[in-house]
Parts: structure tokens; sequence; C-alpha cells
């Protein structure tokens, strides 16, 4: 007889969804002490996913730089000058082109970030376009092109769309520090006009961008309090972009990073929670606690729309050193 248990990859537990999460509640799981909050968060992950898998995406730039916007973050912002310079969307060959090589590299969903505030109706036919020749690829289409009407939701779905990502980035206290040129209830809006048209909802934030920790639950608290979570949580950690004016904030502490991600896996059981921007300057131990809190979908490629993002060679060391694989889509 084996003395060591067969490993049992989803835990029997039943966790509820919940909608009506106080921000009392967000504040008492940040305040737990760290084993008991990544304990309660591996508990709530492993009722839901294989704990060993993660699932991969590729962001593509399809349309980069010269954005109107004033996201304080952003190196695309044309307001700022970071030596990105502004081009025009993407040859629908060339997208195509670049899908089949993630696709062969093992990325099961392809996204495609465009600068935009809000895309015109004919930029939004090339990009219908796109989602369609990405589709015969048979890998999931998302899209991150700015604010959306509803027809516009609309048409994008009829495309075959199957995530749209548009994040509130922070809580709506702190959101006028950061961006002053479209409003949170701008956000809520296209998050609502995805939601209607059917598309999956792919929302979350960055963090390190000089909020307080009340401000990091106040973001969570608004994401899991929409009618329906997020299918996909991207948690973003500021990249530090010459140039933005968050340029000189100071480096985040990883340990309130990992909480961060924690919180957002009890909160939102079902959700992917995607690590994002900032694995480039996370040590591999800040990435496997990650991990551990329940994150479980990464950007995989040498680039993140025009940021440094950790190497395909790389990320694959990692997950074989942590014995995890990519999740089927
Ligand atoms: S985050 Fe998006 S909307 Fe904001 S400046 Fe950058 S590209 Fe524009």
């Amino acid at each position: 007889m084996s003395l060591i248990a067969e490993p049992t990859p989803r835990s029997q537990t039943i966790v509820e969804l919940r909608h009506d999460w106080t921000g009392a509640e967000i504040r008492a799981l940040f305040d737990l002490p760290f084993p008991d909050l990544m304990f309660r968060a591996q508990t709530v992950h492993r009722a839901h996913f294989d704990p060993a898998e993660v699932q991969i995406s590729t962001l593509l730039s399809i349309k980069t730089g010269g954005c109107p916007e004033d996201c304080a973050y952003c190196p695309q912002s044309a307001r700022y000058d970071t030596g990105v310079r502004a081009e025009k969307l993407m040859a629908l060959d060339a997208v195509l082109a670049e899908a089949r090589a993630a696709k062969a590299a093992g990325a099961s969903r392809f996204c495609m970030g465009a600068a935009w505030r809000e895309p015109k109706d004919r930029d939004l036919e090339a990009v219908c376009a796109m989602v369609e020749g990405i589709k015969i690829l048979d890998m999931e289409t998302c899209a991150t092109l700015g604010m959306l009407t509803a027809a516009q939701a609309r048409r994008l779905k009829d495309a075959g769309l199957d995530y749209y990502n548009h994040n509130l980035d922070t809580s709506s206290e702190f959101y006028g520090k950061i961006i002053t040129t479209r409003t949170y209830d701008d956000r809520l809006q296209t998050l609502a006009h995805v939601r209607e048209a059917g598309i999956h909802v792919c929302c979350g934030g960055i963090v390190g961008m000089g909020e307080t920790r009340e401000d990091r639950i106040g973001m969570i608290a608004t994401l899991a309090n929409l009618p329906e979570h997020p299918e996909s949580v991207p948690i973003n950690m500021l990249v530090r972009v010459a140039g933005t004016p968050l340029s000189a904030e100071p480096k985040f502490d990883p340990l309130e990073f990992v909480r961060t991600v924690a919180v957002t896996r009890i909160t939102m059981p079902r959700s992917v929670v995607r690590l994002s921007a900032g694995r480039e300057d996370m040590s591999e131990e800040t990435q496997a606690l990650c991990f551990l809190a329940g994150a479980n979908s990464i950007f995989y490629g040498p680039k993140l729309l025009t940021t440094p993002n950790p190497g395909r060679d790389r990320d694959m060391e990692l997950m074989e050193r942590l014995g995890m694989t990519s999740m089927e889509p």
C-alpha cells in the first residue's frame, strides 16, 4: 500500500459565487496572515481548476501608439514622450501570420490590442476580418480596442469574438488620478455592452500606481460585484515606463501583489486570473507564489503591446520546473 496519497486536482469544497462583497469582507481577506490567505485561495482555486494548469494567451499590438487618451501608465498615449511611434493598423495577413506562430508556440488564445479611444466603424470591420481569420485557426480570440457602442459589441460577437478586454484599472476613487479623458462609468458602460452582446468579459486592473490598499479593495469589490464576474481577470503590476507620469513610482511590494492575486481568486472563484504586465520585473519565486495564490493564466511572448515580457523559453522553463502545463481552450 502506498503511503503517498494520490493528488486530487479538484477539492470537494463547494464555493458559492457571490456578488455582494463588502469592503470590510475584502479588507479582512487582505489582512489575513499570509499562510491563511494562501490556504483560502488554494482551496477556492482547487474547487474550480486544476491547480497545475495555466491558460496561455498571446497579445499582439495591432495598432500601436498615438492614442489620444491620457492613461498615466501608458507608453502609447500621444501625450507622453516615451519613444513609442504611432503606427497604422496592421494588415490582415500580417496579423494572421502572428496568430499562426502563436498557435505553433502553444498559445490557445490570441489577443489583439489597438491604441484607440474607441474604434471607428471602418476599423472595426478590419478587426472583424482578423477575428474571423483567427477563428479558422481554431484559436480563441480576444480584442481590446477602447470604448465600444452596443452595436459595435454586437458586430464583434457576430464576427466570432470570444473575449473583450476593458480594464477598470483601479478603484473609482483613485481613477481620476490616473485617467481624465474618460470616466469610470464610461468603462462600466462598455463592459455592459460587451456582456449584453454575449462576449466573455476580460477585466481587471493595475497595481503599483501609487494607490492604497483601500483602492485595491475597492477595485476588487467593483469587479466581484458586477452582475456576472468577468471570465478573465488580469492583474497587472505597473511597468514604470520612462516618459509616462508614473515612471518614478516606487517598486511595488511583491507580497502585496501576491495578496491582491489571492483576494481576486477568492472573490471570483470561477474566473481565470491572469498575471499580465509586470512579469518581466518579477522574480520566478514571486510568479510561483502568484500561481499558488490562484493565478492561472499568463501572457506568453517577448512583448506585451510595447513593454517587455519574459521570453518564451524562460516561461517554458519555469512551467517545467513548477510541473505546470498549459490549459486546453
Ligand atoms: S491604455 Fe489604452 S486608452 Fe489608455 S492611453 Fe494606452 S492605448 Fe490609449
